[in-house]
């Protein structure tokens, strides 16, 4: 090993989709720690086989398969990166893994400091965040219990496999009248789940649900819990509830869409980088750059119109190069 060049060092919060295109594709000479939390929770997919500076990494897809395989790969990869740097003549980047939540970040001095689990600390000279957003889920038990077994937060990702099947959709906002109807084109018959005696999207979605024959909505309906054996099998609903026309009933179903918000994971940095009004860290049209210089943002994190994986995994290469540059600047 000889030469190091040594620019400055990041940090990328957050995990899979976007820490990986990130380190693979930019901040060559820069230090990296990638910090994560929980291994296997979020999904892994393909992005590249990238040939860079005589190195190949071979990224895998891990998308639908076991969470203890997915630890498996994720730690295959990290041993790949260590080999790389053990082997090489002249060093291409370090990468610095830690495990751990991000409890705090001090942006007022430079470089930032960036705290885990409320007492390791690591300095970063800029620091990339992708946290994520976290679909919101009604709370039941149940829920979980089906989570992947029927139950699914995003209709465009997990519809296909309700080909010509019944599924429900919670929800009234714009977001559930547009998953219901692109379920619509798949399944043979799609119930939207409303608990409102109205539909809270625009008029052209509601318009577009109202004259959809293959969707019934049911209003001023709230779901109790699901049942089935290996799966969904179908939902406990209730009709006005506390009112006299209460009804209670089981709805025969094989799928359950949850589409009722999305919660961005941008607690921690709300008091230091500008959100929107529900927390979605704002950065500059086109670009991963925060209200800090230095800070930047990808992924779903920054995102609250596509959330999808291949989007995310681009915008965390933006905020690499970009990282890339702010680091040249302060040499
Ligand atoms: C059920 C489902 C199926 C999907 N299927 C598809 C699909 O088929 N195709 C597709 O393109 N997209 C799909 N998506 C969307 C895709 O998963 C996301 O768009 C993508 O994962 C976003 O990547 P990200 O890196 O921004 O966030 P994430 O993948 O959510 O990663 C963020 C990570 O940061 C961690 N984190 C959060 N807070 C902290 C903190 N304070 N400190 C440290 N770590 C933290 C999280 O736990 C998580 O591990 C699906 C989503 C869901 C929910």
């Amino acid at each position: 090993m000889s030469e190091m060049k040594k620019a400055g060092f990041a940090s990328i919060i957050g995990r899979p989709n976007v820490g990986k295109s990130t380190l693979f594709n930019a901040l060559a000479g820069e230090r990296i720690s990638i910090v994560k939390d929980t291994p296997g929770i979020t999904r892994d997919r393909i992005y590249a086989e990238t040939s860079w500076s005589g190195r190949e990494f071979i990224m895998i897809d891990t998308g639908g398969i076991e969470p203890e395989s997915k630890d498996i790969i994720l730690s295959q990869m990290r041993t790949q990166a260590q080999i790389a740097i053990d082997s090489a003549d002249v060093i291409i980047f370090v990468t610095d893994v830690r495990t751990g939540i991000i409890t705090n970040i001090e942006t007022s001095e430079r470089p930032f400091r960036v705290t885990i689990d409320g007492e390791k600390e690591v300095e970063a000279e800029a620091v990339i965040i992708c946290t994520g957003a976290s679909a919101k889920y009604l709370g039941l038990e149940s829920e979980m219990k089906f989570r992947g077994m029927g139950v699914s937060a995003c209709a465009t990702c997990d519809g296909f496999f309700y080909r010509k099947k019944v599924v429900a959709v919670v929800g009234g906002g714009d977001t559930a009248c547009e998953e219901a109807n692109y379920l619509s084109g798949l399944a043979s018959k799609v119930y939207l789940i409303v608990r409102k005696p109205f539909l809270r999207a625009s008029q052209i979605m509601q318009d577009r649900v109202l004259n959809n024959e293959k969707i019934e909505v049911l209003f001023e309906t709230n779901t109790l819990g699901l049942y089935g054996e290996d799966g969904v099998e179908g939902a406990r609903l209730i009709y006005k509830k506390g009112e006299p026309e209460e009804k209670t009933y089981d709805l025969p179903i094989d799928g359950f869409f949850l589409a009722i918000g999305h919660r961005p994971n941008s607690e921690v940095f709300r008091p230091w980088i500008e959100t929107d009004e529900t927390g979605y860290i704002k950065t500059i049209p086109g670009t991963p750059r925060t209200s800090l210089p230095g800070i930047f943002a990808a992924g779903d994190v920054a995102d609250p119109h596509y959330r999808q994986a291949i989007i995310a995994a681009g915008s965390g290469a933006q905020a690499a190069m970009e990282a890339e540059k702010y680091l040249s600047t302060l040499e």
